[in-house]
């Protein structure tokens, strides 16, 4: 029996990491299953798992999941120093699927307290990788990428080591406006921004996916997992996404990872991990798919690539900086305040206009973080004045 945590349980990484544990209830106890402020999905998960705990990172819903819990022997909690104590409370293996920058803390709890954690929150990684994996080696943790990509490039590795690295590649959809003009992209709406042609995920990377700025944030996220040195990653965009990323050695051979665009199919290699186990998922139809394509990117228009690319060289705070005012402008497309090709802008004014010195703790993040998203907030107050 594993113990397992799932932050983030209510999303969707975390639901589809709960349909496999759920197909397994023997082989795994469930501890801790959090959520921001979906009362009613947390409760019913921690209650069909029973999980040990459910924790609401919003206070003010604390007790409506003590009354939606009442009599099922789980425990209620909230507020985020509750995430961060059940995080340090060790479960054998945690998933890390908050979405954004509010997983950090979590993260680095669960990291510290020495299990394993399969990260699927690149929010974190993008902000304080450095911390993270020094975090990581000093506990002992086993840290297991989820996202697909960084899955995939995790396992062609095993065909070699990182010394021997000529380059990773890591494939990119392009998004639900890969063909699209600038000019074209000017009126997307949210509901367009989110309807992903490959991947069913939550809004915030979806809208990340079609600026590709999710693509940005891997390559930041893959400079931390496997340092090879920034001019050794580079982004293919594949339309089909069957291939997730490739590891090219220096004899010129290149091994892929190939399957069906699902999420459960990286989360079960870390959650089996070093073992493989059964999943649900659709087995790869080569004959049926017929073709892969491939295209370079396009940073012209997509300027995420590019502020991602020289947020990643200048290091220290600036990836924590170019991902904060991402989240604040992502959040206000959404919300309908600000326009599609708004998102890149407001992160580049930001980047332009705040720096930050490189920080030592996750203290300095956090204040880095809270400082860009003021800033956008401004860039932002700007924009809609005009
Ligand atoms: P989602 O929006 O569907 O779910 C996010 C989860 O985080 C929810 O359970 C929500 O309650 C919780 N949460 C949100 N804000 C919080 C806060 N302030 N405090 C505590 N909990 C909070 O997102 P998702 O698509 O599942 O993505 C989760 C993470 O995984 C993201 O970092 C994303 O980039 C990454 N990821 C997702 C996919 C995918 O297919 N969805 C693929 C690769 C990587
Ligand atoms: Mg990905």
């Amino acid at each position: 029996m594993r113990t397992v945590s799932i932050f983030g349980a209510t999303g969707s990484v975390g639901m589809s990491t709960l349909d496999l544990i759920q197909r397994e209830p023997d082989a795994y106890q469930v501890v801790a299953l959090t959520a921001n402020s979906d009362v009613t999905g947390l409760a019913e998960a921690a209650k069909a798992t029973g999980a040990q705990i459910a924790v609401i990172g919003d206070p003010a819903r604390y007790g409506a999941l003590k009354a939606a819990l009442a009599g099922s022997g789980v425990e209620a909690a909230a507020g985020e120093e509750a995430l961060v104590d059940v995080a340090g409370s060790g479960a054998d293996w945690t998933m890390a699927s908050i979405v954004g920058c509010a997983g950090l803390r979590p993260t680095m709890a669960a990291l510290k307290a020495g299990g394993t954690v399969a990260l699927a929150n690149k929010e974190s990684l993008v902000s304080a990788g450095g911390l993270m994996m020094e975090a990581a080696r000093a506990s002992g943790a086993t840290l297991l990428p989820v996202d697909s990509e960084h899955n995939a490039i995790f396992q062609c590795l095993a065909g070699g080591t990182l010394e021997d690295v000529a380059r990773i590649i890591l494939t990119a959809s392009g998004g639900p406006f890969r063909t699209r003009s600038r000019a074209e992209m000017a009126d997307i709406t949210p509901q367009q921004a989110v309807a992903h042609p490959n991947w069913s995920m939550g809004a915030k990377i979806s809208v990340d996916s079609a600026t590709m700025m999710n693509k940005g944030l891997e390559f930041i996220e893959a400079a931390y997992l496997f340092p090879v040195g920034l001019d050794r990653i580079e982004i293919l965009v594949h339309p089909q996404s069957v291939i997730h990323s490739m590891v090219e050695y220096r004899d010129r051979s290149t091994l892929a990872q190939l399957g069906s665009p699902d999420m459960r199919i990286p989360i079960a290699h870390a959650l089996a991990w070093p073992r493989r186990i059964a999943t649900p998922c659709q087995p790869l139809d080569l004959a049926r798919i017929g073709r892969l394509d491939f295209e370079a990117p396009d940073p012209e228009r997509f300027p995420a690539l590019r502020l991602a690319r020289q947020a990643a060289e200048a290091g220290g705070a600036v990836p924590a900086i170019l991902n904060a005012a991402n989240e604040v402008a992502v959040a206000a497309f959404l919300s309908g305040r600000v326009r599609f090709l708004d998102i890149a802008m407001i992160v580049e004014e930001v980047l332009n206009r705040y720096s930050a010195p490189a920080p030592h703790a996750i203290a300095d993040v956090l204040a880095a973080d809270a400082a860009a998203r003021v800033m956008a907030g401004q860039v932002m107050e700007r924009l809609t004045a005009c």
